[in-house]
């Protein structure tokens, strides 16, 4: 059985993690960047999966 683990391979080079703020519809791959806005802006952000084409 390798095709499953053929296709989690797969996943974890198609995709990442980022940071996301909803209030201003922003992504941040940064961490430090995603860190700067929460303490400029006071928006909070989340850390979502990504899909990388
Ligand atoms: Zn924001």
């Amino acid at each position: 059985m390798q095709y499953p683990y053929m296709q989690f391979m797969h996943t974890l080079v198609m995709s990442e993690m980022i940071w996301k703020c909803f209030r201003c519809n922003l992504s941040f791959k940064d961490d430090k960047l995603a860190e700067m806005h929460k303490e400029i802006s006071d928006h909070s952000i989340t850390k979502v999966k990504t899909i990388v084409a």
